[in-house]
């Protein structure tokens, strides 16, 4: 290939994205050109998930639309899904590599050593739990926010969960290689950095931990915020929680995913932890970090979810200090453990969907208490981009903040006076 174009599709979480960042640098070191997903290119890559049937339907959609506007496009199928269903991706029109987890970030490489066969290459090994190192620096052209990816798989085994099988078993990144890309993240520009992984809590590389990496990309200059992207609920260090209610760059906002508020649910989901637990610790956060966002992940319609069980979820989140819950209607995969649970628990498509749409509109009205609680207060705000005519960025604490004014410049941190909630942000000028 002479000069080859290369476009990438990401779905999924935010470390598919992160490891995307990646992956485009990379290829561009190696002599590809990046071209934006809805031009031309040589080679489409659609980096992809699996963590509910929409996204296998997903990656089928993006493939056929694929064909459609690029038929010429080779395309290359990467990361969960290619890991765990690579004979269903192979049948695709034009799918040439179907590239595991074990080895998609080599994908630069692999691309330019089997460009000239003709033959479909798959590649999809067992994954191994050794740490790992991130050879290049994942700069976010798109994005203020750059993730950086400290941990990947996963031990816990959730019943409905296929991650320790798509992603592996746990493992963390080694501690000075972090520290690398962080460095260079600041360099280039990226005042914030959002922490990634799939159970980010269980970092550990030698004695080092969670806390340590923290402290570390505390010190590094340029970088102003440390976020973390979501933490398992046992996982959190208490001194966490502390270092938070000391305004370091540490944001105050932690993403703690409940599930369920039922603990009958939870047993069979396997969480490791009780509604008691949860709550227990959720108080303490919020009395001790001043101003906190706590947000949740919620899955409604699990096998054997009663409308008792959907109802102590809505109560607790209702009660709870939660601030926000992004609410997943339950998909049985066959791999994860609750595909196996006898088919009489299954709801019906129309109960999830009411379920789903309570616990939507309970977290939208959360998310404006919480917004209203931070009127007439001054926060920090760092602007990400402009819209119709305002200024739009994201507080430490996860408001999201609009602002009129022509003397704001994109990357750049201001004081706001908070002023006005909206259905979605808050209205502020600046202070
Ligand atoms: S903690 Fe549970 S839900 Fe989260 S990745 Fe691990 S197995 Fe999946």
């Amino acid at each position: 290939m002479n000069n080859p174009t290369i476009s990438f599709y990401t779905l999924g979480c935010r470390l598919n994205q992160s490891e995307t960042a990646v992956l485009e640098r990379s290829v561009e070191t190696g002599g590809f050109r990046l071209v934006d997903f809805t031009e031309p290119a040589d080679v489409v890559v659609i980096n992809t998930c699996t963590v509910t049937a929409g996204g296998d339907t997903d990656t089928r959609r993006l493939v056929h639309k694929v064909n459609r506007l690029n038929p010429r496009a080779r395309i290359a199928l990467i990361g969960c899904q290619a890991q765990m269903d690579k004979g269903k991706l192979l049948e695709l029109l034009n799918v040439r590599w179907v590239i595991g987890n074990g080895r998609k970030m080599e994908l630069s490489s692999i691309l330019q050593s089997t460009a000239e066969t003709d033959a479909p290459q798959v590649i999809t090994p067992t994954i191994t739990r050794d740490s790992f190192t991130v050879p290049v620096i994942g700069v976010d052209h798109r994005h203020r926010r750059a993730n950086l990816k400290i941990q990947d798989g996963c031990d816990f085994f959730c019943s409905f969960c296929v991650i320790p099988y798509a992603r592996g078993r746990a493992r963390s990144r080694e501690f000075e290689d972090i520290l690398r890309e962080a460095r260079g993240l600041a360099a280039a520009g990226h005042k914030e950095v959002v922490l990634t992984g799939i159970n980010v809590g269980t970092y550990r590389y030698k004695d080092y931990t969670l806390m340590d990496v923290i402290n570390a990309l505390e010190q590094i200059e340029g970088l102003a915020r440390v976020r973390i992207s979501s933490i398992e609920p046992t996982t959190i260090p208490e001194p966490l929680i502390h270092k938070m209610a000391g305004r370091t760059k540490l944001c105050r906002h932690l993403h703690i995913p409940l599930q369920s508020g039922s603990d009958t649910i939870l047993k069979t989901m396997k969480r490791k932890y009780s509604t008691e637990e949860f709550e227990r610790f959720i108080r303490m956060a919020d009395e001790l970090v001043p101003q906190i966002c706590i947000g949740t992940d919620m899955i409604v319609g699990f096998p054997g979810e009663t409308e008792e069980a959907f109802e102590r979820s809505a109560e607790n989140l209702r009660g709870w200090p939660i601030d926000y819950a992004h609410v997943f209607s339950y998909s049985r995969r066959p791999m994860a453990r609750s595909g196996k649970l006898p088919s009489p628990d299954n709801i019906p498509a129309e109960v999830i969907g009411r379920r789903s749409r309570i616990l939507r509109d309970l977290s939208s009205r959360k998310r404006r208490m919480f917004y209203g609680s931070l009127l007439g207060t001054r926060q920090g705000v760092l602007f990400e981009e402009k819209k119709k005519g305002e200024w739009v960025g994201l507080t430490d604490n996860y408001a999201r903040v609009a602002v009129k004014s022509q003397s704001i410049r994109i990357n750049e941190f201001r004081e706001v006076q908070l002023k006005t909630v909206r259905a979605t942000m808050v209205e502020g000028v600046l202070a």
